[in-house]
């Protein structure tokens, strides 16, 4: 079976061109300033549709992960277990990644986290790093 990849939408398209290029992006109003938690099509503060991408520093905190034990389908049978992350990235914004090194990473709430990428079937994915 194989796995389930995102599908970028029109809001999305800039954030994985990004992780692509090795560069997490995330979406600003050019009209209010907010950093946008998730890509949409208008600012969520003042509806301004004049968003743009800007290029992120690549780190976070933890906000909060969990450990996987029964993959959710066949496909990440072989993964199990591992960790999924949510980090707040000093930009503003928040990412959902899987933590390299799984359940052996030395992860904890507050933890500085680095976002690095692996590729999975031609797919660049975004990951965290525990950072130094
Ligand atoms: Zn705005």
């Amino acid at each position: 079976m194989s796995r389930p990849l995102p599908r970028p939408t029109a809001e999305t398209q800039p954030f994985w061109d990004g992780c692509a290029a090795g560069v997490v992006r995330y979406q600003c109003c050019q009209s209010c300033g907010t950093v946008q938690r998730v890509p949409r099509a208008l600012c969520a503060t003042c509806q301004s549709d004049a968003l743009a991408w800007r290029d992120a520093g690549g780190f976070g905190h933890v906000l909060s992960h969990t450990t996987v034990h029964r993959a959710p389908t066949p496909a990440f049978r072989g993964d199990v277990p591992y960790v999924i992350a949510l980090v707040d990235m000093d930009e503003g914004f928040r990412l959902m990644v899987n933590v390299a090194g799984g359940t052996a990473a030395p992860l904890a709430i507050g933890s500085r986290v680095r976002i690095g990428f692996h590729e999975v079937e031609g797919v660049s994915l975004p990951h965290a790093e525990v950072a130094a």
